[in-house]
């Protein structure tokens, strides 16, 4: 096993600069670390190998012409398989999907290749992004590099558990109601979801448009910083994206990596820190807070009292969005189509392929989400969701009046057992009881590992003001400054 997969991005970028290492052997030692461990991991569902080799050709070959290279110029990433990448199998974990290899890159992925990171292929996910452990995969589970028989948190367990197993130093998720940040904690790995509409959803295969965010994945704090200034930003190309610059991230992460967190005022949510979190997650996010006191912020609680809400809100609110954009998927435009064998109305093959196409947790959702946007339902339910959502807002508002940043665990439970909760889809819902508030809202959040709870990884989630990213960065960047990194044990 080649030392180069230890590394961090930032060291990974720093050799490649100064000529020690090449792009070519970082990326040589990552794709020989995928095809080691990948079969019991599962975090991929497509390798580009001559694609991510022939990226860290021209890396090198840009460096020996001396050429500038950006802040993370040959570090290998894994991108999540909702986001478009031209050429590249796109699946989205569902089989409506297979063999898709879009015509176009999201933006993600073209800011990813303009900055000279090399992609070296796409991640296992919940089928649409609908799910908390990965298990909702068409293409079978991603494991646990903790536990291997444990889920990696989903909708996201691919980006996540590639990070935790060394197959790669950075990776792309996104955050609906919790799929990056939930995946993060439970491997005790950094997720951050930025401000909706920070990054871009140009070419991101939409769940619910008015929650989905893309964003950065890694093993610390800045590298997830660099990850999110090199992808964030403004896009002509997605009308809900913000014409602003990026919030000073990586100044932050660095500003918090010195430890001192005087002058900043944190509020402990007083809803999310009682019963229904495990007293394992519970102890070590307690411990986390006594840290960040020692470091010189302010603790206070602070009560908001509509999150309760939040749950049975985004789960009217996502399935109606998801039921209207998942209409596209008619077998006709993309990928599979079932039953056109010339006998049959275009109405037989749309049904036969949607019912071949779809698993069962993307059908559960088109159905609520049909219903609850029926006429004569529509006030009652979708038009009762979004008033909560205005609610939640405010409780946000209101807490941000009073305090710099919001802090919780960001899971009530660790990493469970594979199987355990697919039966009941409201256990696996519950799964995203403290991220889906900041999604109805639109501000960031950032779950960074904070202690072990029975040997397995805990993360503490912290939630800032709209565009105020940089905040969760510093905080969670000091707290990461006093408890470390989290290596699971060996593969
Ligand atoms: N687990 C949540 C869901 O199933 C969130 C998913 C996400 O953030 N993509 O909808």
């Amino acid at each position: 096993m080649s030392e180069l997969i230890k590394l961090t991005a930032t060291e990974i970028a720093g050799l490649v600069a100064k000529g020690e290492t090449s792009a070519v052997e970082v990326t040589q030692a990552h794709l020989d670390r995928i095809a080691a461990v990948d079969d019991r991991v599962h975090a991929f569902l497509h390798v580009d190998t001559e694609g991510a080799l022939a990226a860290a050709r021209r890396v090198d070959e840009r460096r020996v012409a001396g050429e500038e290279l950006g802040p993370l110029a040959g570090v290998p990433v894994a991108v999540k398989d909702v986001l478009t990448t031209k050429g590249v199998p796109t699946t989205v974990g569902s089989k409506i999907l297979e063999g898709w290899r879009p015509p176009y890159d999201s933006t993600i992925v073209q800011r990813l290749r303009d900055a000279g990171t090399v992609m070296l292929g796409k991640t296992n996910m919940d089928e649409f992004a609908m799910g908390s452990s990965t298990e909702y995969s068409a293409y079978g589970p991603t494991h646990n590099p903790w536990d291997l028989d444990r889920i990696p948190g989903g909708s996201g367990g691919g980006s996540a558990a590639a990070l935790a197993a060394y197959e790669a130093p950075l990776s792309i998720g996104s955050d609906t109601g919790g799929s990056i940040r939930q995946p993060g904690a439970v491997t005790g790995t950094v997720g951050a979801k930025p401000t909706y509409g920070g990054t871009s959803r140009y070419g991101l295969v939409a769940f619910s448009s008015s929650l989905d965010t893309p964003g950065p994945c890694a093993r610390t704090v800045l590298d997830a910083a660099l990850l999110h200034q090199v992808i964030g930003g403004h896009d002509p190309r997605d009308s809900t994206s913000i014409p602003q610059p990026v919030p000073d991230v990586v100044g932050a992460a660095k500003l918090g990596a010195t430890g001192d967190l005087t002058g900043v005022k944190l509020g402990v949510v007083t809803e999310f820190t009682g019963e229904g979190a495990e007293p394992g997650v519970l102890a070590a996010f307690r411990e986390s807070v006594d840290a960040l006191a020692k470091l010189g912020a302010e603790i206070v609680e602070v009560s908001c009292p509509h999150f309760r809400y939040a749950l049975p809100a985004y789960y009217l609110i996502a399935p109606s969005e998801c039921s209207s954009n998942l209409a596209r998927f008619d077998g006709v435009r993309f990928g599979l189509r079932v039953g056109d064998d010339g006998n049959r109305s275009l109405e037989e093959v749309m049904s036969l392929t949607r019912e071949a196409g779809f698993g069962a947790e993307v059908k559960r959702r088109i159905m609520i989400g049909t219903y609850a946007l029926s006429s004569g339902y529509y006030d009652a339910y979708y038009g009762q969701a979004q008033k909560v959502r205005t609610l939640i807002t405010r409780d946000f508002t209101a807490a941000f009046e009073q305090v710099d940043a919001l802090i919780s665990p960001t899971t009530p439970f660790v990493a469970f057992p594979i199987g355990a909760r697919t039966a009941d889809p409201y256990q696996m819902y519950l799964a995203d009881l403290f991220t889906i508030p900041t999604n109805l809202y639109g501000g960031p959040g950032i779950s960074v590992p904070c202690g072990l709870s029975d040997g397995l990884p805990v993360g503490l989630q912290v939630m800032a003001p709209t565009m105020a990213d940089d905040r969760m960065y510093r905080v969670a960047a000091a707290l990461e400054s006093v408890v470390g990194t989290f290596t699971p044990p060996a593969l």
